[in-house]
């Protein structure tokens, strides 16, 4: 199961149609390569074979000891330069792509490893070797400790100590990175491809990825996903068999390349494609629908937004509101706390352009864990179970002053209410209420104008949360059920670890358990309750969410109208029938009670193919 899908994946995902068929036939000159499938979807293009420069070209060469300290410098301003990119990297990828942006700060850990920084200048000033060398010594050396692992996933590790060592040689160069600057739509195939390499890509141009190594859990693949790119890796010596401008099609649903493909093929692929565009114009349709069951029982359907989203994205698919602003995308692309001003600014942006009654949920700061700002955050053994969230708002409170008068100032323009993220307790609950009154009456005595009626709620995303519901639901206006962390916190299972992702289930009877006495509480004392983590932007974990009695689903535009398509194909009774019986199974693993409503709901949405 995979939780994070991308937009493309989804569509395929809604696909009724085994393309394996079209493999079977041979056409002269056409060749078929294998690999592992690591982010899906189809794609049909001329290859662009990328081969890096050989910045490892590296040979020998001993210094004088007088220019033991020169050398060291050099490669110290080099050290410091690769931070700086990866650092910009990681800030890029954290607008667009946040779970990913730790594949950069591990870089940046391995960069500061004062073990590795130890081993590099002992090259220098023991062995006598120029920086050069000294770099290519450490990345050899540190590489194949990696590759004796035999863990996959460390192993792979090797790969990134690769990736840092050539960008700390091409920084002691002065030379740029290398960036593909094809103009024209293209499959990239490489012998392999580091993370910064995959980053740097022209992504509206780049329709696939195919690589000779790799693995599903190599930081390349995982970014795929997070771009929406389809790929397959560890295809053998296939580069070697490619030029560019050759004619190539990619399944990365099903792990093939098809090198040179016959007319027959072409069209049979084609076919294939063509069926998901046929499934995605039925979603398509379902755009500006409301969102209501096949029996007309309506469910709101809302936006996961930041900063950076505009009306136009929440309009294409008709959301009837924002279930959660994630505020802490300003700071993290600015990589420092912007200030009242700024932050009141982004604020009243989207909420000024929208429908004034429509519903704006703008979460409190929600930094730490694998979100950091520069100097925000001391380094912490367990982040995720450290410093973050209310917690270091609570720990800061002038600076949770400052966005509470921003979020305030911004509700005297539209239907907006504020969520803490992380409550564990209720004391956090009543701490942040108290510092949000300081914030009304300061802005009462300045005359500035908000709406003293505004709403707070209280996202459930840890387990302490969850099981004393009863008690937040008396005092909150609002739930909204953080099921990225919930899952997470439930299951002790890191939601950013692709080592343990098999373990990160959704259906545990643990998690359900929890999300239904949340639903139960909250009813019980007129307290609505949303989804607006992953959950609600799966078909079928959506379909269960409803059968719980959530009254709202939050996720990223792109997921509304299947999702819209998904519930109108199903009862309100049906979804609520087999929650309970999914409930009443507690006794069975996460992974079957996933796989029993995968195959119930798929009755009721015939061209469903759920992955
Ligand atoms: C969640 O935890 O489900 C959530 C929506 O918050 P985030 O993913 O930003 O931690
Ligand atoms: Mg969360």
């Amino acid at each position: 199961m995979s939780w994070k899908r991308s937009s493309h994946a989804n569509l395929i995902s809604l696909m009724n149609n085994n393309p394996d068929c079209i493999y079977s036939e041979h056409e002269d000159g056409m060749q078929i390569f294998s690999g592992m499938p690591v982010s899906r979807g189809f794609a049909s293009a001329p290859a662009y074979v990328f081969r890096p420069l050989n910045s490892e070209a590296v040979s020998e060469v001993k210094i004088a000891p007088s220019d033991v300290e020169k050398e060291l410098l050099r490669v110290q301003a080099a050290i410091t330069k690769t931070k700086e990119q990866i650092r910009s990297m990681a800030n890029r990828l954290r607008t667009g792509h946040g779970s990913v942006a730790t594949i950069m700060d591990g870089h940046e850990m391995l960069v500061e490893d004062t073990t590795v920084i130890g081993y590099l200048e002992k090259r220098i000033r023991d062995h006598l070797y120029n920086a050069e060398w000294a770099v290519s010594c450490t990345a050899n050396h540190f590489a194949s400790v990696f590759n004796q692992m035999s863990d996959e996933y460390l192993k792979e590790r090797a790969n990134d100590v690769h990736d840092i060592a050539r960008r700390i040689l091409r920084n002691l160069r002065g030379q740029d990175d290398q960036i593909l600057t094809f103009t024209e739509p293209r499959i990239v195939v490489a012998s392999e491809l580091t993370p910064s390499e995959t980053i740097l890509l022209p992504k509206e141009m780049v329709l696939g990825l195919a690589t000779d190594r790799g693995s599903v859990t190599s930081h390349a693949s995982l970014l795929a996903r997070a771009m929406g790119i389809p790929a397959v890796v560890g295809i053998g010596r296939f580069s070697e068999h490619v030029r560019t401008g050759d004619r190539i099609l990619l399944d990365g649903s099903r792990g093939k390349v098809i090198l040179n493909p016959g007319a027959s093929t072409q069209q049979a692929f084609a076919k294939v494609v063509a069926r998901a565009h046929q499934i995605m114009e039925t979603v398509d349709q379902f755009r500006q629908k409301p969102g209501l069951t096949k029996d007309g029982y309506p469910i709101s359907l809302l936006a996961n937004v930041d900063h950076k989203t505009g009306r136009e994205e929440l309009q294409a698919v008709n959301a009837q509101g924002v279930g959660l602003f994630r505020t802490e995308y300003l700071w993290l692309s600015l990589d420092r706390e912007p200030t009242e001003e700024e932050q009141y600014k982004a604020y009243s942006k989207l909420v000024d352009t929208l429908p004034k009654d429509q519903e704006i949920v703008i979460r409190a700061l929600d930094l730490g864990g694998d979100k950091m700002v520069t100097g925000s955050h001391l380094k912490e053994a367990n982040p995720f179970l450290g410093n973050r969230s209310i917690r270091f708002l609570l720990n800061e409170p002038k600076m949770f002053q400052r966005q509470l008068r921003a979020i305030l100032r911004t509700s005297a323009h539209g239907n907006v209410s504020i969520m803490y993220p992380m409550i564990a307790t209720l004391e956090e609950f009543r701490a942040a209420n108290a510092v949000l009154n300081q914030c009304k009456l300061a802005l009462k005595a300045e005359g500035i104008p908000f709406n003293d009626q505004i709403k707070t709620g209280v996202m459930i995303e840890v387990p302490s949360a969850a099981l004393i519901a009863d008690e937040l639901a008396q005092e909150a206006d609002f739930f909204s059920i953080g099921t990225n962390d919930l899952v997470q916190y439930t299951l002790a299972v890191d939601r950013l670890n692709e080592n343990v992702s098999r373990l990160y289930q959704p259906t545990h009877p643990a998690v359900l358990k929890l999300i239904d006495m949340t639903v139960r509480a909250g009813h019980a004392h007129n307290c609505p309750v949303a989804v607006c983590g992953e959950m609600a932007s799966d078909p079928v974990l959506a379909v269960l969410l409803i059968g719980l009695g959530v009254d709202e689903l939050s996720m990223a535009p792109n997921q509304i109208p299947q999702i819209k398509y998904v519930l109108s194909q199903v009862t309100i009774e049906d979804a609520r029938a087999l929650a309970k019986d999914v409930l009443s199974r507690s006794n069975c693993l996460g992974e079957t009670l996933y796989a029993d409503c995968k195959a119930v709901i798929k009755k009721w949405v015939p061209d469903v193919f759920f992955v």
